[in-house]
């Protein structure tokens, strides 16, 4: 059975903490627990008049909203209330003032935090919020604080505001942010702090992928690759929860270089070996005609290959060898690109249809040629690291 861990992520509003618990969770095969859209969702639904409610009525209403996470499709986490995924309806400045008010009431607090306890039981996760390493996850693995001074964070806000075509004044943004701060850090009740475990983050002058690789190394150096690998929630990559295939969801990986090779050999006989070496094949230049065909197949492979993910080749080129003994020619393709996603299937691609080229300009001569011996022989960069075959 795999061991489920959780890893906290708290930090003011405005620090880029969203983006970053999806992206870690995302790199980490686990799932994402997002508590402030919980606290938005309430805030809400039950308005600054929720103060005012009885706390048996306050608790009533409470246990109305049933949070679930469920897998979306490309393997993505979505927080649901009530069985319907939570909407866009509280990402609003509004949603976010309302949310901080509630957050206030203890009795509100208690219930929430329960049901974040329960959605983590059993389920590996990244939580992102206020009190996920000082309440609500004690025993979490990791612990990230993340902060960064508060014009940095109204300045990010702003333009995230900005894109998605909201209105927004940057003062008014950084007012929210600065009060937002007071009431979540001075709150009697679970105030905003760092957990005495915690990593603190300072993201002011860092870029997120910047970012992102302080919270992998420090989250590989407390669980170690291997044990995170085996930790982290059984299953197949591509294949959904009710069994179907799936496209995994990429989005959230870091780019890195990325480079693969793959060799291909094909035996034909000595003299099929010497017309090619002299040019004099009836189809005309065999190998320039099978390196322009193992480009384009590097270029094309996620059209052949159902689950790939299409890529903007940086580079493909295919090397030839002719070898005497036995008389074949020794082809080794190489793709490289700057991507979220590995080439290796691009590489092998280009090595097989490059042989198959051959085949077929030399095929005319020769029907019994032997493709033989397609392996990926290089890769690098990607979370799986680097591969040399022997
Ligand atoms: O993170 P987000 O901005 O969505 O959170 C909205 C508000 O919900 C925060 O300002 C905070 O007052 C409250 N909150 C909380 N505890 C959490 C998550 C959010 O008090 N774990």
């Amino acid at each position: 059975m795999s061991k489920a861990f959780v890893i906290t992520m708290d930090g003011p509003a405005g620090v880029g903490k969203s983006t970053l618990a999806r992206r870690l969770a995302a790199e980490l095969g686990i799932a994402y627990l997002d508590t402030g859209a919980m606290y938005r969702t309430l805030g809400l639904a039950l308005g600054a008049e929720a103060a005012d409610l009885p706390e048996e009525e306050l608790r009533r209403r409470c246990a109305a909203f049933a949070f679930s996470l469920r897998r979306g499709e490309g393997g993505s986490w979505i927080l649901c209330c009530c069985g319907r995924p939570v909407g866009e309806e509280i990402r609003t400045e509004r949603a976010g003032r309302l949310a901080s008010l509630v957050a206030r009431l203890p009795v509100l607090r208690s219930e929430l935090q329960k049901a974040q306890q329960e959605l983590g039981e059993g389920v590996s996760l990244v939580a992102e919020g206020r009190d996920m390493g000082t309440k609500v996850f004690p025993g979490a693995r990791r612990k990230f604080f993340l902060d960064a001074r508060p014009e940095v964070r109204a300045e990010r806000r702003f333009r995230e505001l900005l894109a998605r075509g909201l209105e927004a004044d940057f003062n008014t943004v950084l007012n929210d942010i600065v009060q937002r701060d007071e009431q979540d850090r001075g709150r009697a009740l679970d105030p905003l702090r760092p957990a005495p475990d915690a990593v603190l983050v300072d993201t002011s002058d860092l870029d997120p992928d910047a970012v992102l690789r302080v919270l992998l190394n420090s989250v590989h150096a407390a669980l170690g690759r291997d044990g995170l690998r085996h930790e982290a929630e059984p299953g197949f990559t591509h294949l959904a929860e009710d069994g179907s295939l799936r496209m995994v969801d990429v989005g959230g990986k870091l780019e890195t270089r990325r480079v693969a090779r793959a060799r291909a050999v094909v035996e034909m006989s000595a003299s099929t070996l010497d017309l090619l070496r002299r040019d004099a094949l009836p189809k005309g230049d065999v190998l320039a005609v099978a390196k322009v065909a193992g480009i384009m197949a590097a270029k094309r492979t996620w059209e052949l290959i159902p689950l790939c993910h299409p890529l903007a080749v940086n580079y493909a080129d295919i090397r030839f060898e002719i070898r005497d003994e036995p008389p074949s020619v020794l082809l080794e393709s190489e793709v490289r690109v700057s991507g979220r996603t590995g080439v290796e299937m691009e590489a092998l691609m280009a090595a097989q249809v490059a042989a198959a080229t051959i085949y077929d300009m030399a095929k005319a001569v020769q029907k019994d040629m032997v493709i033989r011996d397609v392996r990926l022989v290089y890769k690098s960069g990607g979370k799986s690291g680097d591969f040399r075959a022997e």
